[in-house]
């Protein structure tokens, strides 16, 4: 099972990967983080499929997949 870690630290809330995400699965926060950015959250961790198009959108590699 791929594991994803989003660092919410270094999102932006720049919303690229929740587009890119091809089952619906991310979303943004309605809280801030540290910096002052909404930030993407995944909506169910055990949905993921570990496709990895978010990561790759990221322009601030904020996203990880373990697998
Ligand atoms: S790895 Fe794929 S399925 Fe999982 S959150 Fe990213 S885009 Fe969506
Ligand atoms: S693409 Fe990266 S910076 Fe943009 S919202 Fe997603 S995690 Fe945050």
């Amino acid at each position: 099972m791929a594991k994803i870690n989003l660092n919410m630290e270094r999102c932006k809330g720049c919303g690229l990967c929740i587009g890119a995400c091809p089952i619906d699965n991310l979303r943004m926060s309605e809280e801030l983080n540290s910096k002052g950015y909404p930030f993407a959250e995944v909506i169910d961790k055990d949905k993921c499929t570990g496709c990895a198009l978010c990561c790759r959108m990221c322009p601030d590699v904020a996203i990880e997949i373990e697998k």
